[in-house]
Parts: structure tokens; C-alpha cells; sequence
């Protein structure tokens, strides 16, 4: 394999798809609810391996500040949403 020594903005072995996996955070408390692109968790400081419960620790609600909130990943589809079809 030839290496052009051009820099990857891609991690290796992460390659990036079709799809981006997200981080859904609900608070219990009052029902907000936002995303995050998996990939943003990083800037937060948060290990690359970081699991659930340690990112969940360290959230409170925007806007009740409530420590009670969930987190699940889900998938999503990184193309365009609307596509012309022909
Ligand atoms: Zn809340």
C-alpha cells in the first residue's frame, strides 16, 4: 500500500459512512431532549473509548439543571434528506 503523505482527516479505523452515530440526551426531569454527533464528544474532553454512564455523569439539563438525564447512541443517516429523483 502506497502512503501519500497527505494527512487524513478521517481517524484511522474510524472511517467515516453513510451514517453518523449520535448521542441522544433526554433529561427525566422536564422532558428536554438535544443530539450530539458522537464525533463532537471529543472536544468536550471526553475519551475516545468513554462510555454512557461516565458521559451521563457529567451532564446536567440546559435548561432545569437537573442531573437526571439519559443517554442512548442510535445511528444516523449522514446524506442529504432530500434527493431528487430522476
Ligand atoms: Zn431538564
Amino acid at each position: 500500500m502506497e502512503r501519500t503523505g497527505q494527512p487524513s482527516d478521517v481517524p484511522t479505523g474510524k472511517r467515516r459512512r453513510f451514517e453518523t452515530t449520535r448521542i441522544a440526551i433526554d433529561c427525566l426531569k422536564c422532558g428536554h431532549s438535544t443530539s450530539v454527533a458522537e464525533e463532537k464528544l471529543a472536544y468536550f474532553g471526553l475519551d475516545p473509548n468513554f462510555s454512557l454512564v461516565t458521559l451521563t455523569k457529567r451532564l446536567v439539563c440546559k435548561r432545569c439543571g437537573s442531573k437526571s438525564v439519559q443517554t442512548f447512541r442510535y445511528q444516523q443517516e449522514d446524506g442529504p434528506t432530500l434527493v431528487p429523483r430522476d
